[in-house]
């Protein structure tokens, strides 16, 4: 025993020479995915480039080693299971090399302008015609009670809260390389001067480099620490059109332009694969990387982001030119969106129903403003994040929800896995995408899931709506939560006749037990986010596996459970918005998608072309 613990101890491996081969060179985002699973290891792990030899579980570390396409360097593990997590690491490098690919110029189309342009880099496509806007902030000092140290856990905690709720999200791991480069920089700074330094230097060492888009990174993370301790910074936009010019961005500013009447966005100082960029790109902005300080005008300018130029100074027929390419670009999506209260039928007049995934009460506005035809999933446990609420807040919540729509399933508290809430202790556990989920908190918490169905029957009152239950795997299951449900109805002296139960189809052993199911359920729906974690055994949050979403095995299992369900079927998964799978969903007997509530009306538009 005390010989296997040394062994362990002073286990070093003879290390691996890993090459990087993805044209990024090693950049932010593989980096921190590498770094989350080198931190799973308790062992020392060393990265050595040239002379130099650096701990391989900080992201800033290994950045530093500045690590571009051809580079090898050194891995080495040393201490208890170091073996293992070199093994481990070498796949995972190797997988996130095959996986990075290189983010392509977008191709220019020639121009056709006779005024005076500038040209730059396409970084998302479209055209903007608006007044240029320079960009400016104030800073402002707010109250905080925050320590550096708590405002540092504080962004921490943000950054992982924005990557696990928007990881279906492939712009997700921004925010879990953001997250890593902050936890790596916490070691070396126990003040905001000294994080500030820290910054500064790492800024002028990438300058200049193949790793300079990572500056913004630093300053977005310097700033959101600063935003904590009360140091905000706020940027003004016109609240009419206009074409953005500005250095740089943060990424955590996209967010914000993206809710005013932006046109169009210049930036002197980024580059196409920037964490900025990616988000412009996400926003669907059209944008370029152009020299922003060769004209200095206010007035109105062409953003042609098709080829790559700015028309500072547009003739009358530039102007009416890229007018009629705008319209053209306009067309598209206008038509998707004038069409989105219209049904969406097949060629053949299939009449499929899109319905919306919501979380809260603004995106079941939204959804309904977007043309949804009811709420296919409301995700309850995002309603209540910071605290428990009571009986009669949840009630309140419910009502207004289900005043919207009279299509309406709720989903019973889906928490566990990668989902927590701060006021519901779940065990901790290895593998919590296998332990306390969704269903299996009628066993560990009755007490909230009856609150939980008692608010939502005082709210249905007399409508139909369907109650849904996540993360089934046994009709035991689903028949205990029935039967709580019933007898608690019961004791309220509620009539719940009218409510519909259903299941999720997540957890693949419901698919050998569909017949038994159609015996007890109302409805069924797909939620192939889960279905494809356990078909394929990888988990959804994994930072380098993702399930393939063009696998016939998925497409097969769809097929199978439509055919062999006699209650309607439906998917809420994000396979639903897919544009390559709605016509092979659609051929496989769906009926009905549910969809995020900005995917509603480009989905709607997709049935209409099957
Ligand atoms: C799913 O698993 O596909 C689903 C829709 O549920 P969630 O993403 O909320 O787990
Ligand atoms: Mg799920």
């Amino acid at each position: 025993m005390a010989m296997e613990f040394l062994k362990n101890l002073f286990y070093k491996t003879d290390g691996t020479t890993l090459t990087v081969t993805s044209n990024n060179g090693f950049h932010l985002r593989p980096v921190a995915q590498f770094v989350s699973v080198a931190k799973k290891y308790p062992c020392k792990i060393t990265a050595s480039f040239e002379g130099t030899t650096v701990d391989a579980k900080g992201v800033n570390t290994l950045l530093a080693l500045s690590l571009e396409k051809g580079s090898r360097f050194k891995l080495t593990c040393q201490g208890k299971q170091a073996k293992e997590a070199l093994e481990v690491l070498r796949h995972t490098f190797t997988s996130l090399m095959q996986e990075d690919k290189e983010i392509k110029a977008i191709q220019k189309e020639q121009s056709h302008y006779k005024g005076a342009f500038i040209e730059g880099d396409i970084i998302s496509s479209g055209i903007a015609i608006a007044p240029v806007y320079h960009y400016k902030e104030t800073r402002v000092q707010k109250k905080s009670e925050l320590t550096f140290e708590e405002a540092v856990h504080q962004s921490i905690d943000e950054l992982e809260i924005l990557y696990t709720t928007q990881a279906q999200n492939s712009d997700a791991n921004i925010y879990l390389a953001q997250k890593e480069l902050l936890a790596s920089l916490k070691a070396k700074a126990s003040t905001l001067h000294g994080l500030e330094v820290l910054i500064k230097d790492a800024s002028s060492e990438l300058s200049g480099g193949k790793l300079k888009a990572k500056i913004s990174d630093y300053k977005d993370i310097l700033q959101r620490v600063k935003k904590h301790l009360g140091l905000e910074v706020e940027a003004h936009f016109p609240d009419k059109p206009f074409i953005l010019l500005a250095n740089d961005l943060f990424p955590s500013q996209i967010e914000q332009l993206s809710q005013t009447d932006v046109a169009g966005v210049i930036l002197k100082e980024t580059s196409i694969n920037s964490h900025t960029a990616i988000l412009l790109r996400g926003a669907g902005i059209p944008s370029l990387i152009a020299d922003t300080s060769l004209f200095d005008t206010e007035r109105s300018v062409i953003l042609d982001a098709h080829s790559s130029v700015v028309v500072t100074d547009p003739t009358r027929a530039d102007m009416e030119k890229a007018r009629k390419r705008l319209e053209k670009d306009n067309e598209q999506k206008a038509l998707a969106s004038e069409k989105r209260f219209k049904p969406a039928v097949t060629q053949k007049g299939r009449d499929i129903k899109v319905m919306a995934n919501v979380t809260d009460i603004d995106s079941v506005k939204i959804s309904k403003e977007e043309g949804a035809q009811g709420i296919g999933l409301l995700r309850t446990e995002f309603l209540f994040k910071e605290e428990k609420p009571s009986f009669e807040r949840q009630t309140r919540t419910y009502e207004e929800i289900f005043s919207h729509f009279d299509d309406i399933t709720v989903r019973t508290l889906d928490v566990g896995g990668d989902k927590a809430l701060p006021y519901l202790q779940l065990p901790k556990e290895s593998n919590p995408f296998l332990g306390i989920r969704g269903i299996r908190l009628f066993q560990s918490h009755p007490e909230i899931m009856a609150e939980q169905l008692h608010a939502i029957f005082a709210a249905a009152g007399n409508k139909t709506i369907k109650i849904m239950f996540p993360m089934v795997s046994s009709v035991e299951e689903f028949h205990e939560a029935k039967t709580f449900a019933k007898e608690l109805a019961k004791k309220h002296q509620l009539d719940i006749s009218q409510i519909l139960f259903g299941i999720m189809i997540e957890v693949p052993s419901v698919l050998f037990l569909i017949e038994s199911f159609n015996e007890v359920v109302d409805f069924y729906s797909i939620g192939t986010n889960d279905l494809g974690q356990y078909l394929f055994a990888i988990e959804r949050t994994h930072p380098t596996l993702k399930v393939d979403e063009a696998s016939p095995v998925l497409f097969n299992v769809i097929g199978t459970i439509v055919k062999k369900a006699t209650k309607p079927v439906s998917i809420c998964g994000e396979l639903a918005a897919n544009k390559k799978a709605i016509a092979t969903l659609i051929n496989l007997g769906i009926e009905t998608l549910s969809v995020s509530p900005k995917s509603i009306a480009q989905t709607k538009e997709e049935i209409r072309h099957v």
